[in-house]
């Protein structure tokens, strides 16, 4: 820890030197760093600072846009690659512990990663599909503010994105996360069991949609815990689940467009509070993170609280 503070400390100073310089030639293809109006009161961090540390990643989908934030200022390293067309940004002298975060954005098409490529280096990267053609030269990764960092993609990626990427919505709108995809101790049973949804807390009575067009396969109680659910089909035999609502809307064999409402929030069946279970089953057999196949406007990832805890 003592040697990461020093190495960050002079890290600072490296970059404070540096901002006028011009990028170094790499093995690839390197994008050019604009720096201009980047202030020049940088925060130098002190021995009692925390550790240098990648907070936030964010792609926005709609603005094809890509924005992330350090606790205090480097200088990235940004590449493209072809085959499939990726954006590589390394940040030199940011530390990123924690698992490596890939996030799909399509139907395993795109995704955005990041995680550390090695002890002292944070690695971004946003895939494309295959489609893209990114010429370096339109690239510029711009930081108006120490520690923040742009970079704007050319505004027909947008079309592609939108337009390759998974066919389902968000079946709510304006709720947190309460709970992710994934193994957990449930909170009733206190066994350790897969959670096969994503649980969204929100008020009972508010309405749910449907992720995709589809038929209604199942609306009613059930007695696995879910209390009661619709279950959808859709075109490609991927089925969604909506669970422990407080009513449903539609029945067996009907028809739903997307974003239709089909059900309320409520809290029935083994549940802790009001929230909308929800489900991905893109074989129509096995749940999956829904998150890796929501159409998503923006990916964020805040990587604050997977950092250091000093
Ligand atoms: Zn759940």
């Amino acid at each position: 820890m003592q040697n990461f503070m020093s190495r960050s400390h002079q890290f600072n100073l490296l970059t404070n030197r540096k901002l006028a310089n011009k990028s170094k030639s790499l093995n690839l293809r390197l994008l050019s760093l604009s720096l201009c109006g980047l202030t020049s009161s940088l925060a130098i961090a002190t021995p009692t600072a925390h550790a240098n540390r990648l907070e936030t990643f964010v792609y926005d989908l709609t603005d094809s846009r890509i924005e992330f934030s350090v606790k205090n200022d480097i200088e990235p390293r940004g590449t493209v690659i072809s085959n499939p067309t990726r954006i590589v940004i390394d940040l030199p002298g940011i530390v990123y512990q924690g698992p490596t975060v890939r996030r799909r954005v399509g139907k395993g098409v795109q995704a955005v990663r990041v995680g550390q490529v090695d002890a002292n280096t944070t690695r971004m990267v946003v895939e494309f599909s295959p489609e893209v053609k990114l010429n370096p030269q339109d690239l510029r990764l711009k930081s108006r503010q120490p520690g923040r960092w742009t970079m704007q993609l050319p505004q027909n990626i947008s079309a592609i994105d939108l337009n390759s990427i998974s066919n389902f919505t968000l079946p709510i709108t304006g709720a947190a996360i309460s709970s992710g995809f994934g193994w957990r101790v449930h909170p009733i049973t206190g066994e350790r069991k897969l959670h096969k949804g994503v649980d969204f807390a929100a008020p009972t009575g508010t309405p749910i949609f449907a992720a995709a067009e589809g038929e209604v396969t199942y609306a009613g109680w059930t007695d696995d815990g879910y209390g009661n659910v619709v279950e959808l089909r859709h075109d490609n035999g991927e089925l969604t689940l909506y669970a422990h609502t407080n009513r449903v809307y539609v029945s067996k064999g009907q028809i739903v467009s997307k974003g239709q409402a089909i059900a309320e929030v409520g809290s029935t069946g083994r549940s802790t509070g009001s929230h909308l279970h929800f489900e991905i089953q893109p074989d129509g057999r096995t749940a999956v993170d829904p998150m890796d196949y929501l159409q998503l406007r923006q990916v964020t990832l805040d990587l604050a609280s997977n950092s250091f805890k000093d």
